[in-house]
């Protein structure tokens, strides 16, 4: 998958990698807000959500690679504040049910 993402950024370049990554964020984030019904079944909102989920892992993925550092570095970046952010998560858990 990575040699087709590659080849994706060469082609487009950068700019509208950066685009691209962005509309799908966009567009996942619209698919989010259609979830009226969390608690029951609705189907073709979910799907919704999954087809944009993929679109957003291909495109982050894709913006990954434009890191200046190297792709390596962003993934230990990122890995590093979601681990901040879930201790923080779990501090404000913690305060809640207290
Ligand atoms: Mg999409």
């Amino acid at each position: 998958m990575s040699k087709i993402l590659k080849r994706a950024n060469e082609v487009f370049g950068p700019v509208k990698t950066i685009i691209k990554a962005s509309e799908e964020s966009a567009e996942l984030a619209a698919a989010i807000a259609k979830l009226g019904c969390a608690d029951g079944p609705c189907t073709d909102e979910w799907a919704g959500v999954v087809d944009e989920m993929a679109d957003v892992e291909i495109t982050t993925e894709r913006l990954s690679m434009l890191y200046p550092t190297g792709r390596d570095d962003f993934e230990e970046a990122v890995f590093k504040r979601k681990a901040f952010k879930l201790k923080r998560l779990e501090g404000v858990l913690d305060e809640y049910t207290a």
